[in-house]
């Protein structure tokens, strides 16, 4: 079975159509493996009847990359299977760029991973621009490295420092114009059905098309690792990187910086050789295995819960209310007002209602400055939002997101005004992070649409939200819940209604040990060092800082009341005595008094803080 299809007209210009029967997307399977190498032999075997070759894909996106069930299948011993798999894609690849005839890639689709590396052995790449069209090398936020020569390739297209601080290191998804700029795609048309044109006027321009590098003379831009001026930065570069990473031990930044700097002071087999040795150590490594598996359990939980509450098939909510403009609710309205959705945002005072769409003004301005969004979506989004003390102004909303104080009765109080004014059977959904949705549930009137709708702050940067399902919680709320948080692109787990529910009994296992620590007499230097190489974003006792003492401890406080008022025992956690000490003795309770376990902030920063 090909999965490039080999079609050659009587100009002679050949097709390459990326498009295996198998799947609904391409990958760097098996089959494409073998197809890649039969067709540059073909290529080769026919090259004096062929004018140029054009690229191009049947699937809607370009090409996937690699298939990523490859990364958890192969272990350190796998090395040479692995090595020889990517030499047989290298080669391919490079047959393909020397065949002595132009290449051009036509890029319709995502061209991300494998894809790009694909295309950047062409000799010129035209994509569509759209926006469903990414491009770039994503390879590292996975714990890998572009091992089909995307090192080897961006360093000689972008210099060492451009491809390493542009491309490699921060994996960045580029739209058709920033990758335009970047300097990974050539040339832009507007619709798919300019693509093979172009592609085939550039052909025709470019009879003797040549890579760069291979080309008499050629020079890699800003010098290699021997000229003195690149020479110069090249030591600080690591150290610059360990402390970017903040000394967590990720394998993949440093594995392609190797790659980058070596495989620029040799040729390019020899460097597409060191970076297949690199390649091969993280891919077999337990790093891209941990990371590959939390973006399965992302995309899976997502779409299984999806499909087995069918809520892929459900129309899309029109218009919801926002209850309380404060941190959470201004953030969760601009979330909803950018997905389309008319969004009224009702607070106690005309003021705070205000203020609460303020923020989306802020967000939006920061997005059409750095050209993100258009001026005119910019303003059509900003007038989604109805800032109000007014329930009736909730008149057909199909949801609310409640997002007031941490106190039930303020929420009971909230739910009851705006009941009356919604669409029959509307979604009821609460942001609360402690309080019981069984408890908040019966303090509305219709309970079994009633659900847990927890955000994460920032919210306009963190995916995830946990659904909750209190007790009475209807199966048809939990797929409209599911519903909404897609329509919003979030990352839905759904979890039943216990204390902490999934994430702050997870963060709150972290956070009470690293407090046990210090309990213990283990210098807190040791514990925010170890938690940091643990791979955490944040040392454990600083983060607990930037959450404010006094939080955790409200919520120790009132969990315990809690237990204790169902009859159960309540086990103290060594934890406990270490944090009442450091605010009852110490006076710290984090950001809003100005200092915590290890952090001090000066007063303007503090005042920034909250509590
Ligand atoms: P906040 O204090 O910033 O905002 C609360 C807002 O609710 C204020 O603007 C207040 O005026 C408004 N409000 C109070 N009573 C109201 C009423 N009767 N009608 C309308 N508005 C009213 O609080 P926040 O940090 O945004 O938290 C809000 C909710 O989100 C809480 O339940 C909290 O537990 C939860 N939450 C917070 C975070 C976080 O990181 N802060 C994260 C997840 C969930």
């Amino acid at each position: 079975m090909s999965t490039i299809r080999y079609e050659r007209d009587e100009t002679g210009v050949v097709t390459l159509i990326l498009d295996d029967p198998s799947q609904s997307a391409n990958t760097m399977n098996e089959a494409f493996m073998t197809s890649i190498r039969e067709v540059t032999d073909r290529l080769h075997e026919e090259r004096d009847d062929i004018r140029g070759v054009i690229i191009t894909s049947a699937k809607k996106t370009f090409f996937a990359g690699g298939d990523l069930r490859d990364i958890l299948r192969t272990g350190p011993a796998d090395i040479p299977a692995v090595s020889e798999n990517v030499r047989g894609l290298t080669s391919a690849l490079r047959r393909l760029e020397t065949l002595g005839k132009p290449v051009v890639a036509a890029i319709g689709g995502a061209a991300l991973g494998g894809g790009l590396e694909i295309a950047l052995a062409c000799h010129h790449r035209i994509a569509v621009n759209h926006a469903s069209v990414q491009i770039g090398l994503p390879e590292v936020t996975l714990g890998l490295l572009p091992g089909a020569g995307g090192i080897t390739r961006t360093v000689r297209m972008l210099g060492v420092v451009g491809a390493l601080t542009q491309v490699l290191l921060k994996g960045q998804r580029f739209r058709p114009a920033q990758a335009l700029e970047a300097g990974l795609i050539s040339e832009l048309v507007e619709t798919a059905a300019q693509l093979e044109p172009a592609a085939r006027a550039w052909i025709e321009a470019n009879p003797e098309a040549q890579q760069p590098w291979d080309r008499k003379g050629y020079r890699m831009p800003g010098g290699t690792p021997a000229t003195p001026s690149l020479a110069q930065i090249l030591p600080s570069v690591p150290a610059n990187l360990r402390k970017q990473l903040k000394g967590a031990p990720y394998p993949a930044p440093l594995a392609i910086m190797s790659a980058a700097v070596e495989g620029a002071q040799v040729d390019f087999d020899t460097a597409q050789k060191i970076e297949t040795r690199y390649f091969a150590g993280l891919s077999t490594g337990q790093t891209a295995k941990n990371m590959t598996r939390a973006f399965f359990f992302d995309m899976q939980s997502a779409n299984g819960l999806a499909r087995e509450y069918g809520s892929d098939n459900r129309a899309p909510v029109r218009k919801v209310v926002v209850l309380g403009a404060g941190m959470m609710g201004a953030a969760i309205t601009y979330v909803c007002a950018n997905a389309g959705m008319t969004v009224v945002l009702k607070d106690v005072s005309p003021d705070a209602a205000e203020r609460g769409k303020a923020y989306s003004a802020k967000l939006l301005e920061k997005a059409v400055a750095r050209g993100r969004k258009s001026q005119a979506a910019a303003d059509e989004i900003l007038a989604r939002i109805t800032p109000t003390v007014s329930a009736e102004d909730a008149a057909g909303a199909e949801a609310v997101i409640e997002a007031v104080f941490e106190d039930p009765d303020v929420k009971g109080k909230v739910f009851g005004e705006i009941e009356p004014y919604l669409a029959p059977g509307a979604l009821l959904c609460s942001n609360t992070s402690t309080l019981p949705i069984t408890l908040l549930g019966e303090k509305v009137a219709r309970p079994e649409d009633f659900i847990g709708l927890h955000f994460f702050s920032p919210v306009d940067k963190m995916p995830l939200v946990e659904i909750i399902k209190g007790e009475k919680t209807s199966e048809d709320t939990v797929g409209r819940a599911l519903a909404i948080v897609q329509q919003i692109k979030k990352t839905p787990i759904l979890v039943n209604d216990s204390r902490g529910f999934f994430t702050s009994r997870v963060i709150g296992t972290f956070t009470t040990e690293g407090m046990a620590m210090l309990g213990e007499g283990i210098p807190a230097a040791s514990i925010e060092q170890a938690s940091t190489q643990a791979g955490y974003p944040a040392p454990v006792l600083a983060l607990m800082d930037e959450l404010t003492l006094t939080l955790p401890r409200k919520i120790r406080d009132e969990t315990k009341a809690g237990v204790i008022a169902e009859g159960k025992q309540w086990t103290p956690h060594p934890a406990d005595a270490v944090l009442d000490r450091v605010i009852d003795e110490f006076g710290r309770k984090g950001r809003s008094s100005g200092a915590g376990f290890t952090t001090m902030w000066t007063a303007n920063e503090s005042a920034s803080g909250r509590d």
